[in-house]
């Protein structure tokens, strides 16, 4: 008779791809099952690990970024490997993974952004925000994207706290920005910044705007800018205000009080002015007549029910806001995974508590999804750790029940031999520790946190020398 899998005889051995805090918060929550005989490989398809914690959290929250010594203890523990520079799905493919662990776990997020669907969104100067977000964290493949930066006048397409970090980081001096771990060259190129006036755009009311209080306040604390609400935006309503008064959501009232604080500023000498305007929609970009953003066509809505949310509905009233260049910024959307079902219009790998359904509507034995990739792009990064907690109460079940993938070469050492052979430029997690202390050194003179490698050659390179 064949080990028990998950015994000491027969380790349970699991996959997890992507590094992020859905990857990690998997395998802490795996690690924490010490009834469990297990080993966990981490595949990164970039050289270093954490995700959006590097590529995503704006570089003015170091504090969020912290997160990352919870994760550091986690690749610590000396049953869980790094594996980076890897590319599942290029380099190594599902049936690769199947032929050596019992549970594959995908954590890859949502990499890519939702558009708008209006006229004039792919002219120069309009951009998705997640990608100047890319940009200025150092991702590697957004590092040579150009954003011109000459301009005047900036609008962003949404108010959730993506369009807040764009809003600030086009709104900091530059002497706040050079005390972050922003990419060298985004600094530069913010230093030398036109940029005067940043809109904000929500196509819903006050009470509807998806960004949170710390991140909406932190707006109106700008050494650089002032922030501006249209006093008659900022009001409510009727059926915001009769939802408001009926819920009594103690966020959502605090949310209105500082956004109607906002629209009693005064305008002071800051050299920037941020203004947060709602119920307006885009309908077209507008052309300058030489291929870029020229303006903004809006469409002024009024709100409407329909179930127990408030829709907005365009009114006849239209406006055009004098910008040249758009961030749209109206989500994060998963890309497919090769060889596992999914959800376009959604976005997510159709799964049932982590268990990824196949195309018949049946759990596929040992593949899981946790994080963006599972659930959508919403909530903040505490989010994914009940949302991990959740997948690996199914993996364990699926365990206990031994529904599990049955590979022919489970030893740890075969996978790692299949590893180095596909990528032989993989990097460990010894190797990140390397490019982590060389990028800290690199900030100390500058007192900055990091300065960060952005490009996977300069981090090879690094590791050479
Ligand atoms: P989000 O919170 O879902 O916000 C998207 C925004 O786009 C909403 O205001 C939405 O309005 C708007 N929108 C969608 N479609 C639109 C359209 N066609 N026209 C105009 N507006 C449209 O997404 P996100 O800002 O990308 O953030 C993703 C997640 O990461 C969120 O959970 C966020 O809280 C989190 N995050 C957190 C932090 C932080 O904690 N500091 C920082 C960054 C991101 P409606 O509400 O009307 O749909």
């Amino acid at each position: 008779m064949s080990p028990t899998v998950g015994s000491s005889d027969r380790p349970l051995r699991v996959a997890v791809v992507g590094s992020g805090p859905a990857a990690f918060f998997v395998v802490e929550h795996l690690l924490a099952h010490t009834e469990l005989e297990l080993s966990v490989d981490i595949l990164e398809r970039l050289p270093t690990p954490f995700g959006l914690v590097r590529f995503g959290v704006a570089p003015d929250h170091q504090k969020i970024k912290s997160v990352t010594r919870a994760f550091e203890k986690v690749a610590a523990r000396p049953n869980v490997r790094f594996f980076g520079n890897v590319d599942v799905g290029r380099d190594v493919m599902l049936d690769d993974l199947r032929a050596h662990y019992d549970q594959i776990c995908f954590a890859t997020g949502a990499q890519t952004d939702r558009r708008l669907g209006i006229p004039g969104e792919d002219l120069a100067r309009s951009h998705p925000a997640t990608e100047f977000v890319a940009w200025y964290n150092g991702h590697p493949d957004f590092r040579d994207l150009t954003f011109d930066l000459s301009v005047e006048r900036v609008a962003i397409v949404g108010v959730g706290n993506v369009a807040v970090d764009v809003a600030r980081i086009l709104c900091r001096t530059p002497e706040e920005l050079a005390r972050t771990d922003i990419a060298d060259y985004a600094l530069e190129a913010l230093r030398e910044s036109r940029v005067r006036e940043v809109y904000m755009l929500g196509r819903r009311g006050p009470a509807q705007a998806a960004f949170t209080n710390p991140e909406v306040r932190e707006l109106g604390e700008m050494p650089g800018a002032d922030v501006t609400v249209p006093v008659d935006e900022a009001a409510l309503d009727p059926l915001s205000l009769e939802m408001v008064e009926r819920e009594k959501d103690r966020g959502t009232l605090k949310k209105i009080e500082i956004l109607e604080e906002f629209a009693q500023r005064e305008r002071t000498d800051k050299p920037r002015l941020l203004t947060l305007r709602f119920l307006v929609s885009p309908v077209e970009i507008l052309d300058d007549g030489a291929g870029g953003v020229g303006g903004l066509k809006l469409v002024r809505n009024a709100l409407r029910r329909d179930g127990d949310r408030l829709r907005p509905v365009a009114t006849e009233e239209v406006e055009t806001l004098p910008v040249q260049m758009v961030f749209r910024s109206v989500g994060y959307h998963g890309v497919p995974i090769a060889d596992l079902p999914f959800h376009e219009k959604r976005g997510v790998v159709p799964n049932l508590a982590g268990r990824v359904e196949g195309n018949d509507g049946a759990p596929v034995p040992g593949i899981y999804v946790a994080g963006w990739i599972k659930r959508g792009p919403t909530g903040v990064i505490g989010t994914n750790k009940s949302d991990a907690g959740e997948t690996v109460e199914s993996m364990l079940a699926d365990v206990a029940a031994g529904v599990v993938n049955r590979p022919p070469h489970p030893e740890s050492e075969a996978a790692a031999v299949l590893i180095s052979t596909q990528c032989p430029r993989r990097v460990s997690y010894e190797d990140w520790t390397r490019l982590d202390e060389l990028e800290v050194g690199r900030g100390k003179a500058a007192g900055r946190p990091r300065v960060k490698f952005t490009s996977v050659e300069e981090m090879l390179e690094a590791l050479d020398r």
